[in-house]
């Protein structure tokens, strides 16, 4: 069987080539179907952001399936270099404490991306505090989602430095959440 007579598998086909005019074509003759099983959500996703088919990407966005922040936050990125006033002010409804906009009628004045790193209200009480992993001088305040241990002054500075997606500077995870580590009182 030829992957030309299912045109989801076709559009899919050429989305992963790089063809992306073709693709164009195809999915304007409305014959590609988002819901198909044969897409990856995110590059699905993202295709339908950058070529102006907005209402379908939200639509597809309500099936929980799509990451917008999916590649270092490429889309937003793309809409607001690219004056893609829809797209940008969609982001921001969806979520405004990190895509930040300012616009103008029909055009962007500015934007920023916050990654803020989430406090989980949840605290980590341990017996001993052990050494910071970047300064081994002072002792942890921090643990991270992926279970390193820093303290405060340490991780601050690195995520100052650091570029839009944090990661952990020991195994390079995505931070997420920190918890703060204290000491569990003894009876
Ligand atoms: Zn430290
Ligand atoms: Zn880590």
């Amino acid at each position: 069987m030829s992957i030309s007579n299912d045109p989801n598998k076709l559009f899919n086909f050429l989305c992963k080539q790089g063809f992306f005019e073709d693709a164009q074509k195809l999915y304007n003759t409305r014959k590609v179907n988002i819901y198909n099983e044969h897409h990856d959500p995110n590059r699905l996703f993202n295709f339908l952001c950058k070529k102006g088919f907005l209402e379908d990407a939200q639509e597809l966005y309500k099936t929980k399936k799509v990451n917008i922040s999916n590649n270092e936050h490429e889309i937003y990125l793309y809409a607001c270099m690219n004056n893609k006033i829809h797209l940008a002010k969609w982001f921001n409804q969806i979520s405004p404490n990190i895509y930040e906009l300012d616009y103008d009628d029909e055009q962007i004045i500015s934007y920023r991306i916050n990654h803020y790193i989430y406090l989980n209200p949840y605290t980590k009480y341990k017996n001993v505090k052990e050494l910071c992993s970047i300064c081994y001088e002072n002792y942890e305040d921090i643990n991270t989602n992926c279970d390193h241990i820093f303290c405060k002054d340490c991780i601050y500075k690195h995520l100052e430095v650091s570029s839009i997606v944090k990661k952990c500077p020991y195994c390079r995870q995505e931070l997420t959440c920190f918890y703060d580590v204290k000491i569990s009182k003894k009876k």
